[in-house]
């Protein structure tokens, strides 16, 4: 349909596992995302998940005779925010045509999709992969050439019943924008990182849920492989599949059969092609149809979709702040390395939560007790940070108590295990049960002395090898119960052996 371009220079990917020989493999990835709306694209019906069979479905869902679409602005203004979300042009004339096909559950026998203007033109989104032997993630763009309005269609259920095929109209006519990313991924790595941010954007953004188990993103993988900086080859179509996982797996599992097909001889066939997670393969579906097969036509029922500059501003002006935003905000103001940012901004509600536990304190020490106490804690349990059980006023509470020298690191841990499974005010706690640390010099040398004196061949030992001293450190803690300042402790060690 476009002339295809390799717009991407970069060092090429050779790495395809299970494959033989120097090849390089190309994929450009179209993906679907449900528009997060109340309403279809054309009509009035509920877009709600899972209600009963045929009950979201309006008489223009169902192509009653006479019925006529009418465009739900909603969606143009979340497919506008999506364009401004991917940095994209956005077209403020595009029309909607017929893409003409029968299927059983599209009762309208087209599809109503746009084709030679779309709402939305070229655009980029930016990924991070890695890390590489050294530990450096690698930052690629990757071209978006299209973001287009069109209808879902319905759901046929060939497993209801031994005799007939059922049929669900639900989804049918609701609002997908079905984003067209140029062949610029370079590995099953980076298009699972593309899917990833992608979904970020889209859940920042609030116009499409990102739910692949509910269907609302799906991917249809094109894959290719070429010899190093050589001639774009044939391309595979792998439909819908639904999860990140599959779509790296669909990626490889196809690399390798076409590099089999081409080392043995053969040609590859243009097709679209289908992904057996179970078996690992990729099968073939169809031959590939052209846009010609479809006579796109404009559909007469529908002027061409017109808004102004002014709309797109005011839209604009409403966005809410973006990943990659976030992402150079964290990390120049709070002071964070770009991993640490990365992690934080990768769902919005971990950076809002981290927002909230880093105001008016160290940002790094709040970075680091989000990402390795709480992230870490969460994954465990298998909870969210949407329903964690420790609040951001309690782990900054923590923190608090840390910065305040009143517990130590190691105590903090402890405290934290209790505010998670009992809850409660940090400092209250700390208080109730004793757990503040000991800073009365004369506790923590009485301590010390103690351990000196019961270890002299162990002293004797420190003095030729000063990294001994941990074990001292070790001792008196364990003697004061874990509470006394370790800064202290050491201080008054290496005064006291004389290192
Ligand atoms: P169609 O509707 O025929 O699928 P589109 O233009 O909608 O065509 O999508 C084509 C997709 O295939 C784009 O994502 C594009 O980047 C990708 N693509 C094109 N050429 C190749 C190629 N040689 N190898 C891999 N992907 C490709
Ligand atoms: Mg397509």
């Amino acid at each position: 349909m476009t002339q295809i371009i390799d717009t991407r220079i970069a060092e090429p990917k050779r790495f395809i596992p299970g494959a033989t020989g120097d090849w390089e493999v190309i994929i450009g990835l179209e993906v679907h995302a449900q528009v997060s709306s109340n309403s279809k694209l054309f009509s009035g019906a509920s877009t709600k998940f899972g209600a009963p069979a045929n009950s979201n479905v309006s008489l223009v869902d169902a192509a009653m005779p006479g019925m006529l679409p009418v465009i739900n602005e909603e969606c143009v203004a979340q497919a506008v925010r999506t364009g401004l979300g991917l940095k994209a042009q956005i077209n403020l004339r595009s029309v909607f045509d017929r893409k003409n096909y029968f299927y059983p559950d599209l009762p309208q026998g087209y599809q109503i999709s746009q084709f030679k203007n779309p709402i939305i033109g070229e655009g980029t989104i930016k990924i991070e992969v890695g890390p590489d032997k050294q530990g450096d993630f690698e930052e690629v763009e990757i071209g978006v050439e299209r973001l287009h309005l069109e209808q879902d269609a319905g759901k046929s259920m060939h497993d209801q019943h031994p005799l007939m095929s059922f049929v669900d109209l639900n989804r049918t006519g609701i609002a997908l924008m079905e984003i067209v990313s140029k062949p610029d991924i370079r590995s099953s790595e980076e298009a699972r990182a593309y899917v990833t941010k992608l979904r970020t954007i889209l859940r920042y953004l609030g116009t499409c849920d990102g739910n692949m188990e509910q269907g609302s993103l799906r991917a249809d993988v094109n894959v290719s492989v070429r010899k190093p900086g050589g001639e774009f080859g044939t391309r595979c179509e792998i439909k819908n599949v639904n999860s990140i996982r599959f779509v790296g797996q669909a990626i490889e599992a196809e690399a390798r059969r076409q590099i089999a097909v081409i080392e043995d001889g053969g040609v590859i066939d243009q097709e679209t092609r289908l992904f057996d997670p179970a078996k690992g393969e990729t099968r073939s579906m169809r031959s590939k149809e052209d846009a010609h097969d479809y006579r796109y036509f404009p559909d007469p029922d529908l002027l061409p979709l017109e808004f102004t500059q002014e709309y797109v501003d005011d839209l604009a002006s409403h966005l809410p702040e973006l990943p990659d935003d976030k992402h150079d905000r964290l990390r120049d103001e709070m002071g964070l390395s770009a991993y640490d940012a990365s992690i934080l901004v990768s769902t919005k509600s971990i950076a809002d939560f981290y927002e909230q536990v880093a105001a008016g304190r160290d940002g790094k020490l709040a970075a680091n007790w989000v990402i390795n106490n709480l992230l870490g804690k969460l994954k465990e349990e298998d909870h969210t940070i949407k329903d964690s059980p420790i609040t951001p006023e309690q782990i900054g509470a923590i923190i608090d108590l840390i910065t305040a020298n009143t517990i130590s690191g190691q105590i903090a841990k402890d405290l934290f295990e209790i505010v998670w499974t009992e809850g409660g005010d940090p400092v209250a706690i700390v208080e109730e049960r004793g757990m503040k640390q000991v800073t009365d010099t004369g506790a923590i040398e009485a301590a010390v002395d103690e351990i000196i004196a019961a270890n002299p061949d162990k002293v004797a030992e420190v003095r030729e090898k000063p990294k001994m001293v941990g074990w001292f450190v070790g001792q008196v803690m364990k003697a004061t119960g874990g509470k006394a300042s370790p800064q202290m402790v050491n201080q008054l060690l290496r005064e006291k052996l004389g290192l």
